[in-house]
Formats: structure tokens, C-alpha cells, sequence
């Protein structure tokens, strides 16, 4: 894959990590998504959902997110269902 030059300017797309209403996963989504369906298959409203922490890139989001389920999982023996 071929990566180019950022342009001069750039839209600022943030990330939106929150957590699964339904099984208590954390996620992330494209700021600016209207949802987001979880792994265990619920559906989230972006504009309902609580927001935890954002990102500026969607490499930032997904580490910020496996840091997430590792603190949860110390406490609470929860493990990715793949
Ligand atoms: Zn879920």
C-alpha cells in the first residue's frame, strides 16, 4: 500500500472509543458514524454512547482500546471472544 503525502490541510477525523452497552467491550468509531455494531452483535448509537477517549488516528484508537480491555481484564477475568 501505497501512502502519500498528507495534503497542507487536513480534516481533523477524531476516533471515539466508548464501551458495548451489551457485553462491555470497548470500541472504537469514526467520529461522525451514526453506529457501531459490537463483536456480540449490538448495534451502538454513536450519539448515544459515552464517550471515554478519542483519538486522533485510528492506530491510536486501536491501541488505546487494547490497553482498555487489558485494565478490564485485570479486573475482571473478561477475555476477547476472538
Ligand atoms: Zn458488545
Amino acid at each position: 500500500m501505497i501512502r502519500r503525502r498528507s495534503p497542507p490541510i487536513q480534516p481533523l477525523l477524531m476516533y471515539l472509543i466508548f464501551r458495548c452497552a451489551g457485553c462491555g467491550r470497548h470500541l472504537y468509531a469514526e467520529d461522525g458514524a451514526a453506529t457501531r455494531t459490537c463483536p456480540c452483535g449490538k448495534r451502538i448509537r454513536l450519539d448515544k454512547v459515552r464517550v471515554i477517549a478519542r483519538a486522533e488516528d485510528e492506530r491510536e484508537a486501536g491501541d488505546r482500546v487494547r490497553a482498555l480491555q487489558m485494565e478490564g481484564r485485570k479486573m475482571t477475568g473478561f477475555s476477547p471472544a476472538g
